[in-house]
């Protein structure tokens, strides 16, 4: 089963050709992120003009780069939710217009589990499962029993953990997005200033980054006020030390709660290169008989290869929409 997968949910206009949810046979994805750089965020109306400029030439350019003429696919798959409404609007009426004009299912595909069936181009998904989704608008631990079922077991009471790196890099004076500068930065830097864990010893699995990024934000001030010099290096340090120890300790407690096959963490923030190693330890010390699993950097961050994956198990599963499908903005894991 080969099918077309579009994703527009925010600042990239994604089309991938995917074959049987598990080899990618062309995946473009035009970033739009030097557009929003100068507002130091997605700008959503400029999101949009950019995905109607791009998508139909990434339709073009996915189905010759996969070598497959429109014949050739047995459905579309498209996000509609979470994301931008406008953004994922575009999406949505691209893969409407392609699947009426080439008589192709409309498949219709959560973002957030898109991120996690990225993992399938690694290894095939075995269930029960535990994901860590971390991305620039959520942070949660989902559990998943079977394939297409989703249970949030712990999330975030503020901020994302992507949201975070990028409001601290605004403050560093970094580009949008700054996860990667700080990542890179955080290791050449120690963790001097401490900053708080928050929640780290509460019995839940929730997360809580707003305190942090306060924290980070007031030591800076208050040393630009005593026109002291602090260093990049080791703020962008103790911050990351921060985010990883309570990543990893609630995934870990998490895992050893529940019965778990695999564990995968996905979502833009599982590209960062301190997190993958911490949890890669942590996963072949305290829970040997797990198996973790995150995709390659280029799956982290939004593209349409995931949502394929993800369209591919919905299909299997007799889930289609007929052309009434609209947005979700808001689209939770309930809902599916
Ligand atoms: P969502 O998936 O929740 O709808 P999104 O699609 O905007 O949000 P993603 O594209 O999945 O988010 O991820 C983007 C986020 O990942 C940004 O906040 C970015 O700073 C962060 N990010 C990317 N690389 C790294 C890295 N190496 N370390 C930390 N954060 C990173
Ligand atoms: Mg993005
Ligand atoms: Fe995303």
């Amino acid at each position: 089963k080969i099918l077309l997968a579009i994703e527009s949910s925010c600042d990239e206009t994604s089309v991938a050709v995917i074959e049987d949810g598990r080899k990618i046979l062309s995946n473009i994805v035009a970033s739009q992120v030097k557009s929003h750089q100068r507002f130091g965020g997605v700008v959503p109306e400029v999101a949009s003009r950019h995905h109607v400029e791009e998508i139909t030439m990434c339709i073009e350019d996915a189905l010759v780069e996969a070598g497959i003429e429109p014949n050739g696919l047995s459905g579309v798959g498209v996000t509609y939710g979470p994301g931008l409404v406008g953004a994922l609007l575009i999406g949505i009426s691209a893969a409407k217009a392609f699947a009426w004009s080439h008589d192709l299912p409309l498949i219709p595909v959560n973002h957030m589990a898109g991120h996690i069936y990225a993992a399938n181009f690694v290894e095939p998904l075995q269930f029960p499962l535990m994901a860590l989704l971390v991305s620039g608008g959520h942070t949660e631990l989902v559990y998943m029993k079977e394939t297409g079922s989703f249970e949030i077991i712990g999330e975030t009471r503020d901020d994302a953990a992507g949201e975070a790196y990028d409001k601290v890099g605004r403050v560093l004076g970094l580009s949008y997005p700054s996860g990667k500068e700080i990542d890179e930065l955080a290791h050449l830097g120690q963790d001097t200033y401490h900053f708080p864990r928050a929640m780290l010893k509460e019995d839940n699995y929730d997360f809580s980054f707003s305190g942090l990024k306060s924290s980070f934000i007031n030591t800076v001030h208050n040393a630009e006020q005593r026109d002291e010099q602090l260093s990049t290096k080791d703020l962008a340090a103790s911050f990351q030390a921060s985010v990883i120890d309570v990543l990893v300790d609630k995934t870990i407690r998490a895992c050893q709660e529940y019965p778990i096959k695999q564990l995968v963490m996905a979502g833009g923030v599982a590209a960062n290169r301190g997190l993958r190693d911490r949890l890669t330890e942590a996963v072949k010390k305290e829970l040997p008989e797990v198996t973790f699993i995150v995709p390659p950097l280029r799956l982290c961050g939004d593209n349409a290869a995931m949502i394929g994956a993800a369209a591919f198990v919905e299909a299997e599963k007799g889930h289609f929409a007929d052309y009434h499908l609209n947005a979700d903005p808001s689209l939770s894991f309930m809902t599916i």
